[in-house]
């Protein structure tokens, strides 16, 4: 995509921004009445499924949290009713996570020469998502300077096996990313990537909301999968205030030099574990054919979301105006892909006029995440798909299998427990066909997206057969898309083969085919919500899904493997799926 043009379209934006605000208005309701559902494939159906299911009720879906219960209890009511067989635990429809929600406990203490450091008081903790953090009893302090200041920083020596006291970066750039910075270099290239813990100095507002995080939360939960190889320790993560660090480090921190040793810490931080709600949604329809009906063509989506934003609401409507014209810009840029000079100077233009949306309604404060297109739209399309088999005169001649994963926004823990711990056999999955955000990709969501968009992943990696058959069927669709591969690419920075919960079928040799219609301004937003899905367009790709999983299932032999299995299903994804050789 070239720059002038995108100066043209921010300009027009701009100059059309009023004109967009109405058409934004004429936007669907902020309210929809369910409507009775049918067989078909219709956009009916699916507004009338996604506005209950992307609803404020739902909480945005977190797992660990009453709002996943809830949301998966609407798909668990609805296959019931549609009458496909339980697949989930003990004849359910639901196959439950080992998944605990980790918190700091507050009678948790260090010591330093018998001076005590209480938690929430002068040091939090964060459980972390990987393994256990190491432990720091009995380890000595050391300071390292600032963070993500790489000059004169420690060397893996002198961190290995202390407690590294870092200050944070002026401006909170780097701010509860020290785990990420820590991260970067993933791994032995980090210098840090071996000490005990690392705390980092936090005043003010930041020291308040690392409280804030390290506080009890439905949605502070941790994945135990005992199919896993043990996640390797990593270092304890610790946020302190500065009489903490003074008392660390035996100094005040302004007289603290890099390198300095300080004290020895005494005590860890002791977490509480208890069992919190994640469950997978698994539901069959049986096929026609005797011979066939024991396999099965998987179909899946995932039903979490990110939950309800930490911190203050925000106004909705001028987010989600300024969210668009951020993305007219940026949109095409590859992940990590920093702007130019130009569209920095472009995002600096931005000007929102709320005139003509304040005349249709008040400001309107928004905190939760409803996850409308993610992946509200998956779930709903691959509802609307078990009601249109479940309803249709003709029957797949292999069976049907709809999953429902949670915690794909954790981690993909769904997808990886239910492939880990299948509740049909996992060589008789024949192949997945995941949908994950496939309710927008129209022009006014991304510089390329149209009526016939759709950006696929993975079609022809295990399988030639299937890439070519989805490619064959499209051809026979009354409107056929268009197709971009260009996330396909091997080694594509946005890294989406690895990225959603088709990648955990194909780690077991299970050819899939991932479809999106892609990102948008309103993604991970609390703007991404029901009434700015382009139901038409979802209805298709949902129709293209069916004939691509019918003609998948009624194939008189399963379709062939070709492509390079994985060694191992546990080792990590990268890379976006290639050799790293590439
Ligand atoms: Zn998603």
């Amino acid at each position: 995509m070239t720059a002038h043009s995108t100066l043209r379209r921010a300009c027009a934006l701009l100059l059309l921004l009023p004109a967009a605000a109405a058409a934004q208005a004429g936007e669907l309701p902020l309210k929809h009445k369910p409507q009775p559902t049918s067989a078909a494939i219709s956009a009916g159906d699916l507004m009338t499924r996604l506005y209950i299911f992307a609803d404020d009720s739902m909480q945005g879906r977190e797992t660990g949290t009453v709002g996943h219960l809830k949301a998966t209890a609407y798909i668990a009511a609805q296959v019931k009713a549609l009458g496909l067989k339980p697949a989930g635990d003990h004849g359910t429809y639901f196959q439950n996570l080992p998944v605990f929600q980790r918190s700091l406990d507050a009678r948790s203490t260090l010591t330093v020469n018998g001076t005590r450091l209480s938690a929430f008081r002068d040091w939090v903790a964060t459980p972390g998502r990987g393994g256990d953090p190491r432990s720091i009893d009995g380890v000595q302090v050391i300071f390292g300077g600032e963070q993500g200041d790489t000059v004169g920083q420690l060397t893996a020596d002198q961190a290995r096996g202390k407690l590294v006291i870092l200050t944070a970066r002026p401006g909170g750039r780097g701010r509860g990313r020290g785990f990420a910075f820590f991260g970067r270099g993933r791994g032995s290239a980090n210098p840090l990537a071996e000490a005990a813990g690392i705390a980092t100095v936090e005043t003010g507002e930041a020291w308040e909301g690392a409280v804030r995080a390290a506080r009890p939360r439905p949605g502070n939960v941790i994945f135990k999968n005992p199919s896993a190889p043990p996640a390797p320790q990593t270092a304890a993560m610790l946020t302190i205030d500065e009489h903490a660090a003074q008392v660390l480090l035996g100094v005040p921190l302004s007289q603290a030099t890099k390198g300095m040793l300080g004290k020895t810490v005494k005590g860890n931080p002791r977490f509480d574990e208890k069992p919190a709600p994640a469950r997978n949604v698994v539901a069959i329809l049986p096929g026609s054919d005797p011979k066939l009906r024991g396999e099965y063509v998987a179909i899946g989506a995932h039903n979490d979301h990110i939950g309800i934003r930490q911190g203050p609401p925000v106004d909705h409507d001028s987010l989600h105006l300024y969210n668009a014209a951020r993305y007219a810009i940026t949109g095409m840029l590859a992940r990590g892909e920093r702007p130019s000079a130009e569209q920095e100077q472009e995002l600096e233009n931005i000007h929102i006029n709320l005139d003509s949306v304040r005349k249709l309604r008040p400001v309107r404060l928004d905190s939760i995440s409803n996850g409308a297109d993610d992946d509200g739209s998956g779930s709903v399309t691959v509802l609307e798909l078990a009601e249109a088999f479940a309803k249709g005169k003709v029957k797949p001649r292999r069976s049907i299998l709809f999953v429902w994963h949670v915690g794909e926004e954790k981690g993909l823990w769904g997808s990886e427990w239910f492939t880990d711990q299948p509740t049909v056999p996992r060589d008789s999955i024949v192949a997945q066909l995941n949908m994950d955000m496939v309710g927008r990709g129209d022009k006014q969501d991304l510089p390329v997206g149209g009526p016939t968009y759709l950006q696929l992943v993975g079609s022809h990696r295990l399988s030639t057969e299937l890439g070519d058959l989805v490619e064959s069927v499209n051809k026979t669709e009354p409107m056929p898309f268009s197709f971009d591969y260009r996330y396909d690419a091997p080694g594509q920075a946005d890294n989406i083969y690895c990225r959603s919960d088709h990648y955990n079928y194909a780690r077991y040799g299970i050819p899939i085919t991932f479809f999106t219609t892609g990102l948008h301004g309103d993604y991970h937003q609390v703007t991404d919500e029901p009434e700015y899905i382009d139901y038409d367009h979802m209805a298709r790709v949902g129709q293209f899904v069916f004939d691509v999983a019918m003609k998948v299932a009624d194939l008189d032999h399963r379709v062939k493997v070709d492509g390079p299995v994985p060694a191992d299903p546990h080792q990590r994804c990268v890379n976006n799926g290639a050799p790293l050789s590439n």
